[in-house]
Parts: C-alpha cells; sequence; structure tokens
C-alpha cells in the first residue's frame, strides 16, 4: 500500500491508473477502522482493480469541538488494517492541504432542502454542510469511477447522493470541471456486534458500562420494525425513547420512522413505500445514531 499525504503525489499516482484504464473505487473514512469500513474496502476491490481509501477527520463537519478533539485517532492500526485488506492507496491528507485557505472564512452552501432540515440535519447544524465540503474536495481530488459509503450514516448516504447529483446537475454552479453523469455510489449494509450494536469508531470511547447499555438501541429500533404495521409511529416512538431512557442513555435527539427515500416524516405504515428507523441517542458524551429498513 502507497500512503501520499497530498494532492499532488495522489493525482500523480492515480493519472497513471486511469491511462492504464483502470477503474477506481474509493472509500471516504475518518479512520479508527473496524469491520464496518474494511467491508466497503473489500467490496471496492470486488469491483475495482484499483482501491483509495482517505482517512481525514474533517473539522468541518463537527458541529461540536468536543466530539472532534475525542475523536480517535489510531493511525497506525488502520495502516495495518488497510495493508492487510490490500488497500492500494491510501490518502492522509492534512488540515492545511484539504483546506489551504483555513477554515474560518469558507462558508459552504449547498442546497440539500428538507434533508438538512430533519434528524441530525436539525440536531447537528452545518454537518451536512461540513460533509458536502469535503466530500466533495475528496471527489474532485480522487475523481473515482465508484464511491463505497456504508448504510450505518444513513442521512448522509442520502446528502451525498444529493451532493453528487449536483456536481452532476450542467446548469449547477458545482458541475464546472466536473463530468455530467458516471460517478456510482455504492452502499454497504451496516456490520454489527453480534449482540446488535452498529460498529462506530465512536464505540472505542464508550466505558464498559455504557458498551453493556448500548445495544438498546437496535433493540428499540427492532421494537419499532416489528410493532409499526398494526401501530401509530407516535406511541411507538415515546414507548423507545422512555425505553431508552430506562436502559440509561442520557438523552435521546430522536427516534423516527421515515421514507427511506426523501426521509419525510412517517406517523404511520404505508406498504407502498420503503421505510426506515431512525435514532440517535447519547451515552454520556458518546453520541449514536443507528438505522433499520423496515421493507
Ligand atoms: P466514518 O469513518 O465514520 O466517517 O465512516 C466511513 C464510512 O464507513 C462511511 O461511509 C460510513 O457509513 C461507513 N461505516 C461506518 N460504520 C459502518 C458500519 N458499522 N458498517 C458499514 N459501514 C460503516
Amino acid at each position: 500500500m502507497i500512503i501520499v499525504k497530498t494532492i499532488a503525489a495522489l493525482r500523480q499516482i492515480l493519472d497513471h491508473q486511469r491511462n492504464i484504464t483502470q477503474t477506481i473505487g474509493f472509500v471516504p473514512t475518518m479512520g479508527a477502522l473496524h469491520p464496518g469500513h474494511l467491508s466497503l474496502i473489500e467490496t471496492s476491490r470486488k469491483l475495482h482493480p484499483f482501491t483509495v481509501c482517505s482517512i481525514f477527520v474533517n473539522p468541518t463537519q463537527f458541529n461540536d469541538h468536543q466530539d472532534f478533539d475525542k475523536y480517535p485517532v489510531t493511525i497506525d492500526k488502520d495502516c495495518l488494517l488497510l495493508e492487510q485488506h490490500q488497500t492500494d492507496v491510501l490518502f492522509l491528507p492534512s488540515v492545511v492541504e484539504m483546506y489551504p485557505d483555513g477554515l474560518g472564512l469558507q462558508k459552504p452552501h449547498y442546497d440539500l432542502g428538507h434533508l438538512e432540515m430533519v434528524l441530525d440535519g436539525a440536531h447537528r447544524p452545518g454537518h451536512f454542510q461540513g460533509v458536502c465540503q469535503v466530500v466533495e474536495r475528496l471527489l474532485r481530488i480522487v475523481q473515482p469511477d465508484e464511491l463505497f459509503l456504508g448504510q450505518k450514516d444513513f442521512q448522509q448516504c442520502l446528502v451525498i447522493k444529493k451532493l453528487v447529483g449536483i456536481m452532476e446537475d450542467a446548469s449547477s454552479d458545482l458541475s464546472a470541471q466536473w463530468p455530467a453523469a458516471g460517478l456510482k455510489v455504492n452502499i454497504s449494509p451496516t456490520f454489527r456486534e453480534p449482540d446488535g450494536l452498529a460498529m462506530s469508531s465512536r464505540n472505542a470511547r464508550l466505558s464498559e458500562s455504557a458498551r453493556q447499555i448500548a445495544p438498546a438501541i437496535f433493540q428499540q429500533m427492532m421494537m419499532l420494525k416489528d410493532n409499526f404495521l398494526l401501530n401509530d409511529a407516535k406511541s411507538l416512538i415515546t414507548s423507545a425513547t422512555q425505553n431508552l431512557l430506562n436502559a440509561g442513555f442520557t438523552k435521546v435527539d430522536y427516534v423516527e420512522i421515515a421514507n427511506a427515500a426523501t426521509l419525510e416524516l412517517l406517523d404511520a405504515f404505508d406498504a407502498n413505500i420503503k421505510m426506515v428507523v431512525l435514532a440517535a441517542a447519547f451515552l454520556g458524551d458518546v453520541r449514536l445514531i443507528d438505522n433499520l429498513l423496515i421493507n
């Protein structure tokens, strides 16, 4: 595996790969890698002869400074895991490399519409603008054929699909020097621990007792999934929220059922649309998110 820290060095390698007509799969991450991340690398490797992974803890997507400061960093272990999984290139840029003009003055505005007004959009102001900012930059740098994302971050997947749509729309300012079509977005299922807890880099920050409580989020989502056909969303959400607090969660940002394509919130079961349960809750200062498709 080649590790590169600069955009110039990465471009040189990727230009060469494209010249020999190799397709490129790209897996962006924030590091502290776990089997969920590695499943994305494996999928990319099956579909493309060349796989690039990036590790960059993007400051502009953290609305909470403490969350950024405490984000786990395990670069040496990550390199070993990526090497074992035969990743071709690890892109490991610095903040200055990604944001040469600094962080302060840039106020991106991506028109994400409803996607930015609900769930994590509402609870983490500016978060998805930061996500779009870094993903747009990374996509322009890597210019992959396929982008690999995890369903674990369900709303983020919809946001990034929307970003790609904006970049590919010829009438948008973002379409400059970006091909009109062709970037595939591949979404992999969520990797879970045996007790149901979705794997997440933030799980490393859970105390032993919090780790015991954490699977309740999956159990409550299952409860909603199993009971939604015969019950209204409101009563189920009230029960699930109370159950999470009773289990030991310190704060519940949301438990909701939504249209999986649009994230419009739903009150009642609708067999004609794909539905998803989404939840975000805190154990102390660790915020966990998860989701489950209903049908
Ligand atoms: P992150 O490092 O948290 O930014 O995640 C990088 C990518 O890995 C994102 O596309 C995530 O959705 C994906 N990912 C994170 N956790 C999991 C998981 N448990 N299963 C599958 N993919 C995941």
